[in-house]
């Protein structure tokens, strides 16, 4: 399942690519830098960087910033359209105020946000509340 990841996204399955995308899929919010660093152990830094990148580029996981935090990432939507560096994705960011953590929360469909006179291109809907797990 690992492999047809990166290969549906155009990377090479690699041993450590493997180990990083498994961290992604064991964890069912975002996780930060430092979250897969504690996951992974022993690592060099330079590749992590490198696989981190490529992973974002290829639409295999996408940044989240929410404001005033260090930024998570998550796995992205299998439809995410990753033309041009560009995100697409049919879910809100959640976080949780017991918690903390950021959910990538599916919905049918993003609010169409058209801007006079601007071209959007990218829509990120943040929410906040109490998630699941806490309720
Ligand atoms: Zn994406
Ligand atoms: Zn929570
Ligand atoms: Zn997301």
């Amino acid at each position: 399942m690992n492999t047809e990841i990166l290969k549906e996204k155009q990377l090479r399955a690699t041993p450590f690519r493997k180990k990083v995308l498994e961290v992604f899929l064991n964890n069912e919010h975002a996780i930060s830098a430092q979250d897969i660093e504690e996951a992974l152990g022993k690592f060099d830094r330079i590749t992590l960087y490198r696989t981190i990148k490529a992973f974002i580029k290829n639409g295999v996981i996408h940044e989240i910033a929410m404001p005033g935090e260090v930024k998570r990432m998550a796995l992205c939507d299998p439809v995410c359209n990753h033309d041009d560096g560009l995100h697409e994705h049919n879910h809100v960011h959640f976080q949780c105020r017991k918690c903390d953590e950021v959910y990538c929360v599916e919905v049918e469909e993003l609010p169409d946000i058209r801007l006079k006179g601007f071209k959007v291109e990218e829509v990120e809907v943040q929410a906040k509340g109490i998630c699941q797990n806490c309720r």
